[in-house]
């Protein structure tokens, strides 16, 4: 079938029992939070979404969007660029460079090379976007979805939390609260949560026409809360943690005066089993999507995929607030994309 005549798959009206057989009970779920958001029916407990009324009415929303039930990757890439990719590993893309925040106080607080705070603060400076869903600290590192407007609250969210975040609670409470113009930043499952609801059709007006922008972040794997608490028995205690990061095989833990390292294979046991059955690395649907494989340190790798990506990225580069050069190191970056494209399909 040609790009050009590509059929979109129609809403389909399976209920919650469904998605727990084909998802939640076979370890799929990553916990993105769009049932829960979108269905006033489901809730999480204990970061797993359960029914929590007698009658599954068998509305379709959380069977259609799940992105663990099908994902529809060549018609989602139609609809979203323009064309379906070339490149299996990496996906569409406009565009692949180094880049780097030219803020002094967000390339301080922020993961990598603070590309995504600072692609974000320059679409709400210029009105691009009126709201911001990125992800907070709460308590022993919870990440908690937040919707923020204004550089202080990105600044204030800046950084990687290796835990699971349910950011597609934050794109609901972000619609629910009027805002028209979301961007939102999240692992590649959030992003096909999200490109899901947009490329398909469905009755109910749920408000995806509001999503403008979306950013993704490279993902190997995202870990269990639990994971927090293994760092803590090693460590003994989590206060004064102000980053934690994964280079070469280890998990580095750094407070105000000292770096420490935990071997990747002892808390691999943490990780999502969720995660085993994604094949993205790289956030293939997104906007823009930014990692720190392939750059060398303090900066970030960003792929430039949609046109409003390109738009974004080289009007934030014109405004000053990143700075860009050629030099990723692709080869890399296919290796890793390789190795998680070996995993299960959905
Ligand atoms: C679970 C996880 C695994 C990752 N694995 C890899 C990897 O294997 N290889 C690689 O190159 N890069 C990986 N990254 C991406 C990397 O850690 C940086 O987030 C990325 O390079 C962006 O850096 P930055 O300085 O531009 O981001 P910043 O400017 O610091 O902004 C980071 C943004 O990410 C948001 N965020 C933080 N935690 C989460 C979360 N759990 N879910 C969704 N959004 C979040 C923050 O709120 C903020 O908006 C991973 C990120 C996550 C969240």
């Amino acid at each position: 079938m040609s790009a050009n005549n590509l059929q979109l798959p129609t809403f389909m009206e399976f209920g919650f029992d469904k998605l727990n057989r084909d998802v939640i009970s076979t370890g799929r779920c990553t916990s993105c939070g769009l049932c829960v958001g979108f269905c006033p029916k489901i809730e999480f407990k204990d970061d797993t979404p359960v029914f929590v009324e007698d009658y599954d009415t068998v509305c379709g929303v959380c069977y259609t969007f799940c992105p663990r039930t099908f994902l529809p990757i060549p018609e989602i890439e139609k609809s979203v660029f323009g064309k379906v990719r070339e490149d299996e590993l990496l996906g569409v893309f406009r565009d692949c460079v180094l880049a780097k925040a030219t803020k002094s106080d967000i390339l301080k607080r922020a993961q990598d090379g603070g590309v995504v705070t600072s692609l974000f603060a320059y679409a709400l400076e210029e009105g691009i976007i009126d709201g911001a869903v990125v992800t907070g600290t709460g308590k022993r590192w919870k990440p908690e979805p937040v919707v923020v407007t204004d550089y202080k609250g990105l600044i204030k969210s800046a950084g990687t939390k290796y835990t699971k975040s349910a950011n597609i609670l934050g794109v609901k409470e972000a619609i629910d609260s009027g805002f028209t113009k979301i961007g939102i930043c999240g692992t590649p499952c959030h992003i096909q949560a999200v490109r899901k609801l947009q490329t398909l059709e469905e009755p109910y007006g749920l408000g995806k026409e509001n999503i403008k922008l979306t950013i993704g972040l490279f993902c190997m794997e995202s870990f269990g809360h639990d994971f927090i608490d293994y760092v803590g028995k090693q460590l003994g205690g989590i206060k004064g943690i102000r980053k934690f990061d994964i280079k070469k095989g280890n998990l580095l833990i750094y407070s105000k005066d000292e770096e420490k390292k935990i071997p990747l294979k002892e808390i691999s046991q943490y990780a999502m089993p969720g995660c085993a059955h994604c094949k993205d690395f790289t956030a293939e649907l997104a906007d823009i999507s930014v990692g720190s494989v392939g750059s060398p340190s303090g900066w970030s790798t960003v792929f430039v995929r949609s046109e409003t990506g390109e738009r974004i990225f080289k009007d934030g580069t014109d405004h000053g607030y990143i700075e860009s050069e050629k030099g990723a190191n692709l080869d890399l970056i296919k290796k890793l994309a390789e190795k998680k494209s070996s995993h299960e399909s959905v």
